[in-house]
C-alpha cells in the first residue's frame, strides 16, 4: 500500500484564509502519523476527513508557533472524547514543560485521562524515534536559526516475500509451513526433493522513503539523510527575491530546496511552508523546476501517494491561489 501524505497546512508563520500553518498526516498502510500541529489543525482534520482519534504518534519539528500551537487543543479534545489509548509525542524537550503548565492550569490533577508518553528529540544526529512492523521513523537535524529543530524520515521496512497460490496447490503445501516459506524457507516434497524458495514466492515491492524538512536554511549537511528518498517535503519559504531574508531567518528558497533534491537524488520534491507575503504560488514552481524537474507545489487538502506513477493531477500550470485566499494589507 505504501506511504501517502495529506497536507493539512503548508503556510509559514501567520495563517491566511485557506492557507494554514504547518501540519500533515503520513499514512503507512492506513495508519496515520501526524507531523507538526499548527493552529487550526483540528479543523483541517475534520475538513479533510482525517480520523484524529486514530493518531497515536505526533511528531513536532520545533517550537515556533506555526508548528505546534494547535497541539494543546488536540490534546484537550482527546481528553473530552474520553480517549483511553496512549499517545506518543516526539518533540523538543521544552514542549513537555509547556504541556505540563497548560495541564496544571486547567485540569485539577494535572493529568490527561489517557497516557501521554513524551519522547524528547535530539538534533545532533539521525536518531530512531519509532519502530513498528512496517515502518521506522527517524529524526534528523535541521539548521534553523540556532533553534532546536528536526526533520523526520519515514522508512518502510521490506515486507516478507509473497506466497504463490498456484504453488500451494501444485505441491500441496501445508498451511502451517507458509509463514516460514514467506520468510525464506525452501519446501521439501515427500520424496525428499527440495523446491527452492524462489520458485514458491515472489518478491515484495521496494520499500518507500519519505523525508520532511521544515524549517531549515539551505544546508548540504542534510544530503546524507535524504539520499534517494522517494519523496522529499522541503520548505521553500521564499523566492529568490528574498534570498537574503531566507539566509537571515534560517529558511530556504524554492530554488535552494530544488538544489537539495537534485543533490540528494530524490525522486520527487514537494514544496511548502510558503511565506504569507506571496499570494500566487506558481513562481515557486517556476524557480525550482530548472534545478529539479520533479518538483510539485504542495496544496492544502491534497493527498500525495508515493506509489502512484502519474502525478499529473498535482500539476499546476497557471497562476495558483489557494481557493478563497484573501490578500492581506
Ligand atoms: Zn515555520
Ligand atoms: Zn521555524
Amino acid at each position: 500500500m505504501g506511504l501517502k501524505i495529506t497536507i493539512l497546512g503548508n503556510n509559514s508563520a501567520r495563517p491566511l484564509l485557506q492557507r494554514h500553518p504547518a501540519a500533515q498526516v503520513v499514512y503507512c498502510n492506513d495508519e496515520p502519523f501526524l507531523i507538526d500541529c499548527g493552529e487550526g489543525t483540528q479543523v483541517q482534520m475534520l475538513r479533510y476527513r482525517v480520523k484524529s482519534w486514530r493518531i497515536n504518534h505526533i511528531f513536532i519539528s520545533h517550537l515556533h508557533g506555526d508548528h505546534y500551537l494547535g497541539l494543546m487543543g488536540l490534546l484537550d479534545t482527546y481528553a473530552l472524547s474520553d480517549r483511553q489509548h496512549p499517545l506518543h509525542i516526539y518533540a523538543p524537550a521544552p514542549l513537555q514543560t509547556i504541556i505540563q503548565a497548560h495541564l496544571s492550569a486547567v485540569i485539577p490533577d494535572a493529568t490527561y485521562p489517557y497516557p501521554l508518553i513524551f519522547h524528547p528529540t535530539d538534533n545532533t544526529e539521525k536518531k530512531l524515534l519509532y519502530e513498528g512492523n512496517h515502518l521506522s521513523i527517524y529524526s534528523v537535524p535541521l539548521v534553523h536559526n540556532k533553534i532546536h529543530c528536526t526533520g523526520f524520515v519515514f522508512e518502510e521496512k521490506k515486507a516478507a516475500r509473497k506466497m504463490r497460490k498456484d504453488k500451494i496447490e501444485e505441491y500441496q503445501i501445508p498451511f502451517i509451513l507458509i509463514d516460514g516459506i514467506k520468510k525464506g524457507n525452501h519446501f521439501e516434497l515427500p520424496d525428499g526433493k527440495i523446491i527452492p524458495n524462489e520458485e514458491l514466492t515472489t518478491d515484495s515491492r521496494i520499500p518507500q522513503k519519505y523525508a520532511y524538512c521544515s524549517d531549515t536554511a539551505y544546508t548540504e549537511s542534510l544530503l546524507p539523510y535524504l539520499q534517494n528518498v522517494d519523496l522529499l517535503y522541503h520548505e521553500s519559504t521564499y523566492l529568490n527575491d528574498k534570498i537574503q531574508q531566507a539566509q537571515q531567518r534560517g529558511h530556504s528558497t524554492a530554488e535552494q530546496a530544488a538544489t537539495i533534491a537534485q543533490k540528494a537524488n530524490v525522486k520527487r520534491l514537494l514544496l511548502g511552508h510558503y511565506s504569507t507575503s506571496y499570494y500566487d504560488l506558481l513562481p515557486f514552481l517556476t524557480e525550482a523546476r530548472p534545478a529539479f524537474a520533479q518538483t510539485y507545489l504542495s496544496q492544502e487538502g491534497a493527498t500525495y501517494d508515493i506509489s502512484q506513477a502519474d502525478w499529473s493531477e498535482h500539476e499546476i500550470k497557471t497562476e495558483y491561489f489557494q481557493p478563497q485566499c484573501s490578500k492581506q494589507d
